[in-house]
């Protein structure tokens, strides 16, 4: 394979360039400890899209490592599938600080990466997390409807989950996560 093709180098070079892209004048990128790219497999047939790292994130560099990341793992277990099979990121690369909600401005910013990062692993599945990472990609749906259920849009195809963070927040939401973790099992 030509490097030129080779996925995991062209995803290599987009973390290079989020690593290191400081200083852009925003206050996200500036203020964090470490710019979260996302990882996992170059050939993932699923993507997990969540809003923007938190704090355990912000400290190692890697998405989803915090509580809501063990949830995560568990779910990935029920679907059947491997964190390593899957590729994991975030619609924003860097912690907001105090965990508040990224800006319209941080996002547009961030954007291009995860756009970039999903033209080269065009994945047969794209799980967005969370009202947020779904509000990227179907604008027009809400998560409390379409949780659980493949959706297509811009063809793409979608299956919205609620975000783990939500679920260790509320734990009737819980129960909900682990049906539709069982739900993507039978969609793959
Ligand atoms: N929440 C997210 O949305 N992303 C992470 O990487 C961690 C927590």
């Amino acid at each position: 394979m030509s490097p030129r093709r080779d996925p995991q180098k062209l995803l290599d070079a987009i973390a290079t360039e989020i690593r290191g892209h400081v200083p852009c004048g925003f206050e996200i990128c500036e203020q964090a400890t470490n710019l979260v790219p996302g990882e996992g497999s170059p050939t993932a047939d699923v993507v997990l899209i969540g809003e923007a790292p938190g704090a355990s994130e912000d400290r190692s560099g890697r998405p989803f490592v915090g509580g809501a990341g063990k949830l995560l793992d568990r779910l990935l277990e029920e679907a059947g599938l491997r964190r390593e099979d899957v590729f994991i990121t975030n619609v924003v690369k860097a912690r907001p600080p105090g965990n508040r909600d990224p800006k319209a401005d941080e996002v547009a910013h961030h954007l291009p990466w995860l756009e970039a990062q999903l033209e080269i692993l065009a994945p047969k599945l794209l799980v967005p997390l969370g009202r947020h990472a779904l509000n990227r990609f179907a604008p027009d749906v809400k998560i409390t409807a379409t949780h659980g259920h493949v959706l297509e849009r811009d063809g793409r195809t979608l299956f919205p989950m609620f975000h783990p963070a939500a679920a260790l927040r509320n734990p009737k939401l819980r129960e909900t996560l682990h049906e539709d973790a069982r739900a993507l099992r039978a969609a793959l």
